[in-house]
């Protein structure tokens, strides 16, 4: 039976960061996938802000687009569009991102399984099956880098994220309305709990797609939105899951979850790959010295829950405060929020301060703007009130304050 140091169970993004990482330790690291390492078709629009590349230290082979803004509809059918000089965010391709980030794992020295499908058996041992042979193995940290419905994080009795969104996409032959931007799309008959999007990819390709609160008929709803607002060959489908709040705890004796297997999501626009992506380099680090040192117990290994919550904890919080707000809201309230912020000086200020990966950012630099003051007032209402606007200005300055869990670096 092989032994290895670190196992990581899933060769998604996050998955390949944190063996690459396990075995920069000098952890001997294995990279199990039941796929073949492309993630085809993705079950992602793959868009990322521009500091992503840097953060998963990646070329540019899997650029497509720069994005500058976003024309935003309401549930009416309003317009509002936000554009800016800066690159705002880059639609990479996915499974291009993917094989590049599982090459350099293996160039980091990480023993790399395709078509293997891995199980955990009662005595914390790795089953593993691939097409015509079963083998076991023995790992001292398991990393579970499986996705939403993670197989280590319930073999491991760790919590799962509290809530899913339901999700799908279809990538289809059309170009976009604009080159440089993204269409996002809000309502409760188009995605209720959420929203629809429409990205651009390669040339004359985009990206539709649209989440919604599960047990919605996410299938009819992308279906409609495709027939009114984007008509073109369809290439391919893909349903999906997005967990929305991390999971209460992330290590236990012997394993550690990351990524969607972790919740580490973004609640306000599904994104996982940076935010994962951060705390996979530090899952991959705790869980290699760790091993090394063969203290496996939850009580070394729950460093990397304290490191990664200092990183991005509190953003996170803060997200799920927003996306509790903004899911309550009717298509009126909706609808009047647009409204209200479809003034110069509020667009203005989101295109100079918006970042995709620290919304609260932006609240906190429209807040410090006391000419904004009047506009933002009459938000209030709009935004459910005193009671859920209270919380997340709460949180906004309790984020500036010492050890905040939000570290943005340049983009
Ligand atoms: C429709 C949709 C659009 C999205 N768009 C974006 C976006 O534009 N930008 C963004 O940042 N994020 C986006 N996301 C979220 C993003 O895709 C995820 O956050 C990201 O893929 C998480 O990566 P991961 O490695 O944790 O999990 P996954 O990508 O789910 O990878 C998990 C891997 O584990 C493997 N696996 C699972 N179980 C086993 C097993 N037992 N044995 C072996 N292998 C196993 C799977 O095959 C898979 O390859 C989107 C999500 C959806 C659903």
């Amino acid at each position: 039976m092989n032994s290895y140091d670190v196992a990581v169970i899933g060769g998604g993004p996050i998955g390949a960061v944190a063996a690459r990482y396990a075995a920069a330790t000098g952890a001997r690291t294995l990279l199990v996938d039941q796929g073949d390492g492309s993630c085809e078709p993705a079950c992602c629009a793959g868009l990322v802000s521009p500091r992503t590349p840097s953060l998963l230290g990646i070329s540019s082979t899997g650029l497509l687009r720069e994005i500058h803004g976003a024309i935003i509809h309401s549930p009416t059918g309003k317009q509002t569009e936000i554009l800016s000089k800066k690159v705002k965010a880059i639609v990479l391709d996915r499974s291009a991102l993917n094989r590049e980030l599982v090459k350099l794992a293996a160039q980091a020295g990480v023993e790399v399984r395709h078509h293997t499908r891995a199980a955990i058996t009662d005595q914390a041992k790795l089953q593993l099956s691939e097409q015509n042979r079963q083998y076991e193995a023995k790992a001292r940290v398991v990393i579970g880098a499986d996705g939403p419905r993670s197989m280590v994080a319930s073999r491991f009795s760790l919590p799962s994220p509290p809530r899913f969104l339901a999700a799908v996409q279809a990538t289809i032959v059309r170009e976009a309305r604009a080159s440089d931007m993204v269409e996002i799309f809000f309502g409760t008959k188009i995605a209720p709990g959420f929203f629809a999007w429409a990205v651009p990819a390669k040339q004359e390709q985009l990206r539709v797609g649209l989440a919604a609160t599960q047990g919605t008929d996410v299938n009819t709803l992308l279906n409609n939105l495709l027939s009114q607002h984007f008509p073109g060959q369809v290439i391919s489908y893909v349903g999906g899951i997005i967990p929305v709040g991390t999971a209460a705890k992330t290590t236990t004796d012997g394993a550690l979850i990351v990524g969607d297997a972790a919740g580490q999501v973004k609640p306000t626009s599904g994104g996982g790959i940076y935010t994962g992506g951060l705390c996979a380099k530090i899952a991959g680090e705790i869980a290699g010295y760790a091993s090394l040192a063969e203290k496996t117990t939850n009580e070394t290994l729950k460093e990397y829950e304290h490191r990664w919550q200092d990183k991005i904890g509190k953003e996170l919080r803060f997200g799920l405060l927003a996306h509790r707000a903004f899911c309550g809201l009717s298509d009126a309230e909706i609808e009047a929020a647009l409204a209200i912020i479809n003034q110069p000086s509020i667009l203005q200020a989101i295109t100079e301060y918006g970042d995709i990966d620290y919304p609260s950012m932006l609240v906190s630099s429209l807040l410090s703007r006391q000419d904004l003051w009047p506009r933002l007032l009459s938000l209030i209402p709009a935004l459910g009130g005193w009671e859920k606007f209270g919380n997340l200005a709460q949180l906004v300055i309790s984020l500036e304050q010492p050890g905040r869990g939000r570290e943005p670096k340049k983009q």
